[in-house]
């Protein structure tokens, strides 16, 4: 940029100073004046060497000094007496003449002169507009080249020192990126100052806004710009770059100068999601999906945004059937493929998917209404049991059996619908496997289980205290029994003592 201002200093510089040094020098135009003058001269001694005065410079002179004056020195110029002052005459009229041609001289030159300037003018102007215009391309090239230059080193860098990097580059006060998990639900915030950095994880700010999808400009004591932030048209979370309300700054050259770092921001971002979301911690290492700690802090969030809004929100557990004898049968190694391969099946059909524990997924589904949610599940059901999954040359099929329960706004937490969901699961096993079941559908029969098994054990209690009671009697007639054998034997002793004596 320094370099592109200073050509254009120069040229106008060099244009002006050849201005100044043609009206500076005159000696040049007094050279080239007096040249024509001389020759006006020579030419009005040649037309005046004649008695009379030309016609056409009498009528000059008449016009320039007034035809009063001329027609007053004119007077008696004819009679005989008029000669003599006509020969006195004739030198005054060579001056004048002399002096109006000189000035018709000077007149013209100085009609050409000011065209002349004009033109000079015009173009200086046109040069000016096209070394400005050049100045703003080099001031574009210049202005990118620095923001190449600042990449390179920002990637070079350690992320966190990158982000710091930005901040000062965009000459912000903060840098804020809230991220997406692969759900779309925001699960980190990380804010800078160019100077320190923080991570918060979302769950601990309860009433954090949604993430933003467009650009979005704010203006309150500070000038903020939110972008969502994407990745090969895939969204992982939007950053907000924000800076305080300052005199000249105009927002529109602000969100210009600050928008292009939302795409870089989310390239290296993307880089370091798995250290920024701390999502190892989070992931089933058989199947990739997300494990059981991951359910119960999504499912917390989720239930909470479901209790404000109007989304339903559902979920299913799955589980394999007979998967222990698959295993005892073919061993550990075909089971975890077939554990692999299954998984990612139901990563595909549903939502959201997670690896529960074991041969065991759970499904959810938010803003999906029961029909669909049913829908999707049956589908998954009928995939798995269609698949053939061949492992070394061999073909194995399996079946899911699933319970579906609906999140009710009454349910204090989590685990009242999963323990529904569990239960119809329970069910689809006892109704021959291979089914999905939706806890509505057969709640009236768990009732009645539970109302069976109640029945059952108080049976079972009244066997029990009938079995004491028949315990007891037993142990009483026992002693009984033995206290009438002792004393049968205390008497027969007698008796025998009796005979001895
Ligand atoms: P059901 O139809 O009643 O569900 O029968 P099931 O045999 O699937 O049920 P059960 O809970 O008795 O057995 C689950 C089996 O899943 C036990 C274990 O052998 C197997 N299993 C659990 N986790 C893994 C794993 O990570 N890898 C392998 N290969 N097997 C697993
Ligand atoms: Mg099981
Ligand atoms: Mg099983």
């Amino acid at each position: 940029m320094e370099r592109a201002r200073s050509i254009v200093e120069a040229i106008l510089t060099e244009i002006t100073s050849r201005i100044e040094k043609q009206t500076r020098s005159h000696h040049v135009v007094d050279e080239f004046v007096r040249e024509e003058l001389h020759a006006i001269d020579d030419r009005i001694m040649l037309d005046f060497s004649h008695a009379s005065v030309p016609p056409t410079y009498f009528q000059r002179i008449r016009e320039t000094i007034g035809p009063d004056i001329i027609d007053d020195l004119e007077q008696n110029i004819s009679g005989p007496l008029g000669r003599k002052k006509r020969e006195r005459l004739h030198p005054l009229y060579k001056k004048l003449a002399v002096l109006i041609e000189h000035m018709r001289f000077f007149r013209q030159k100085v009609y050409t002169l000011y065209n002349d300037y004009e033109r000079m003018k015009k173009i200086q102007a046109e040069l000016v507009e096209s070394q400005i215009g050049f100045v703003h391309e080099a001031e574009h090239y210049e202005q990118e080249v620095r923001k190449c230059e600042f990449l390179i080193d920002i990637v070079l860098k350690p992320f966190e020192e990158a982000m710091k990097q930005i901040v000062r580059f965009l000459e912000a006060d903060h840098l804020e990126v809230f991220l997406f998990d692969d759900d779309q639900l925001l699960a980190t915030e990380l804010k800078t100052d160019g100077k320190t950095i923080a991570y918060h994880k979302i769950d601990e700010k309860p009433h954090h806004p949604e993430a933003v999808h467009e650009a979005v400009l704010h203006e309150i004591q500070e000038i903020s710009l939110d972008m969502p932030l994407m990745v090969e048209g895939v969204q992982i979370g939007h950053v907000r770059v924000s800076r305080a309300l300052t005199g000249g700054l105009s927002k529109e050259q602000w969100k210009e100068d600050v928008a292009w770092i939302a795409p870089v921001l989310a390239r290296i971002i993307q880089g370091n999601r798995d250290r920024v979301l701390a999502r190892k911690v989070y992931i089933d290492d058989l199947t990739q999906l997300y494990n059981k700690r991951k359910l119960n802090e999504q499912m917390g969030k989720l239930f909470n945004r479901f209790k404000q809004g109007e989304k339903e929100l559902y979920i299913a557990m799955i589980d394999i059937d007979r998967f222990k004898n698959l295993n005892d049968t073919y061993g550990h190694t075909v089971g975890d493929e077939i554990l692999r391969r299954s998984a990612a099946i139901i990563k595909e059909e549903v939502p959201y998917a997670y690896r529960y524990g074991g041969e065991e997924f759970a499904a959810v589904f938010y803003g999906y209404n029961r029909e669909q949610t049913q829908h999707i599940m049956e589908r998954l059901r009928r995939r798995i049991e269609q698949t053939t999954f061949t492992i070394d040359g061999h073909n194995y099929t399996i079946s899911i059996s699933a319970g579906i329960a609906r999140f009710e706004t009454y349910m204090h937490s989590v685990m009242d619908a999963i323990n529904r969901a569990d239960a119809a699961l329970y069910l689809s096993k006892e109704d021959g496997r291979n089914r999905c079941t939706y806890y509505e559908d057969v709640k009236d029969r768990l009732t009645a289980d539970v109302a069976q098994l109640r029945q059952e054990l108080l049976r079972m209690k009244e066997q029990v205290a009938q079995y004491d009671r028949l315990q007891q009697e037993n142990l009483r007639l026992a002693e009984e029994l033995e206290r009438e054998r002792r004393k049968q034997r205390k008497t027969k002793h007698g008796i025998l003592h009796e005979q001895e004596s």
